[in-house]
């Protein structure tokens, strides 16, 4: 990664911390899941709504560091209007690049702008703050209700 493109990301990151997307709650939501990471303290609550099999509205709300809010934020919008197949597969495509190798080459036009939280593969210890919303979605997919915790 250039400098350049680590400013950037940086930048996109930021932005989301700070301006989360879809940050609120959804009025009686078909799945609603509860993230908690005790290393960092991030906790949040993602809702979802369904239309059939597409996701129509997906929200969440919490706290957290800037790293688990604004990949919450991004998953929101990367996630919106997809089915669950779509979903799930972006989930395992994000959760691939991230837990890989911090040089091993990425399919950058798959990932969009799932691409800004690459960086975080070079600290292992905030993996779990930037997969934290996308595993209770998960969990919400596989039409699971409660709460998910990074160390169970
Ligand atoms: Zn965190």
């Amino acid at each position: 990664m250039s400098g350049s493109e680590r400013a950037l990301y940086e930048q996109v990151i930021l932005d989301h911390n700070k301006n989360p997307r879809n940050f609120r709650e959804i009025a009686e939501p078909d799945r609603e899941l509860k993230g908690y990471n005790p290393l960092c303290g991030d906790q949040f609550t993602i809702y979802v709504k369904f239309d059939g099999d597409v996701i129509a509205d997906v929200a969440f709300k919490g706290s957290g560091c800037a790293i688990s809010k604004s990949s919450a934020s991004v998953m929101t919008t990367e996630l919106k209007g997809k089915t669950r197949a779509e979903a799930l597969e972006i989930f395992n495509r994000f959760h691939h690049m991230i837990t890989s190798a911090p040089d091993a080459p990425m399919d950058e036009d798959a990932l969009g702008k799932l691409r800004v939280f690459s960086g975080v593969r070079e600290f292992p210890v905030r993996i779990k703050c930037a997969t934290l919303a996308w595993h209770a979605m998960a969990a919400a997919l596989e039409n699971k209700q409660g709460q998910i915790s990074t160390e169970s």
